[in-house]
């Protein structure tokens, strides 16, 4: 199964720079209607819908999709469009904050591979291991040779958990220093979000380049071809959601879960 074209451009090939620099967060990825992209990301949330019930039903495999991106890139509103339509018996969904009490008493990875999904299960990471490594390095809450080796860590993790039955989705949600300074403003505004402010944002901002670095390394020493990176356009909403279900739903069909077989000799039982 070929994956689309559209899907191959976001990816940040194995062993090459990723080069933040030279992606637009503003692209439409060739796609002009926002009506017919919306009505597109409705089709999928429903094939997503089929095959996590699928993979669930089948117990064997999991799909992790670890969401990354700066304040504002859009990581809640992703998750709650692309997987509206999804079993949450199915799906486990873990956010990830600045480590704290018990997390702190043990490696960094520790809390990270307690979140993975069960065998059945769809986990969504939403921020990862990869505050870890950029997080830590921009707010220098650890040396440099602490996150340094981090990324070495984190490939062989990875591959561990691709070798044990889980499919890893990563994608980078790529936003604009213009489009963030909007949406952070909006939530200052909006009395339904002013929660998700918090001082520290105004902090990290005036880091945006520091972050964008620190990204643009750790996604190039990262990116492997058993847990690739793909960097997603986030400036505009329906267009960002429509690329990460578009790589939901590929990694899903690739493992092409299987149901069951039903049971001997229900063929014609009468209830
Ligand atoms: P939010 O995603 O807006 O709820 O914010 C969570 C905060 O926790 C962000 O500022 C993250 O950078 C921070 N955070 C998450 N994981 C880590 C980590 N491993 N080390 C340091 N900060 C982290
Ligand atoms: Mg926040």
């Amino acid at each position: 199964m070929e994956t689309p074209e559209r899907l191959m451009e976001l990816r940040v090939p194995p062993g090459r720079p990723a080069e933040l620099a030279k992606r637009d967060p503003g692209s439409r990825l060739g796609l002009r209607d926002k009506q017919a992209g919306e009505a597109r990301l409705s089709e999928l949330a429903a094939e997503l819908s089929v095959l996590s019930n699928r993979l669930w039903a089948e117990g064997r495999r999991s799909l992790l999709l670890v969401l990354q991106g700066l304040d504002a890139s859009g990581k809640d509103g992703t998750i709650s469009h692309v997987f509206k339509g999804v079993n949450p018996q199915s799906c486990r969904v873990h956010s990830f904050k600045e480590p704290a009490g018990v997390e702190l008493a043990h490696d960094y990875l520790w809390r990270v591979h307690a979140s993975c999904p069960q065998r059945g299960e769809v986990g969504i990471f939403n921020r990862s291991h990869y505050e870890d490594v950029v997080t830590v390095r921009v707010r220098e809450l650890a040396p440099e040779r602490i996150w340094k080796r981090r990324p070495r860590h984190i490939r062989e993790f990875e591959r561990m958990l691709v070798d044990e039955g889980t499919t890893v989705v990563k994608v980078f949600l790529n936003v604009s220093r213009d489009e963030q300074r909007k949406r952070l403003e909006e939530r200052l505004e909006n009395p339904e979000k002013a929660w998700k402010f918090r001082r520290e944002d105004i902090d990290d901002r005036a880091r945006f380049d520091d972050y964008m670095a620190a990204y643009d390394e750790v996604l190039t020493e990262t990116s492997t071809d058993w847990a690739p990176w793909y960097v997603v356009p986030a400036d505009r909403n329906w267009l960002k959601a429509l690329a990460v279900a578009e790589l939901v739903v590929d990694a899903l069909e690739r493992l092409g879960p299987r149901l069951p077989e039903p049971e001997d000799g229900l063929d014609g039982l009468v209830l």
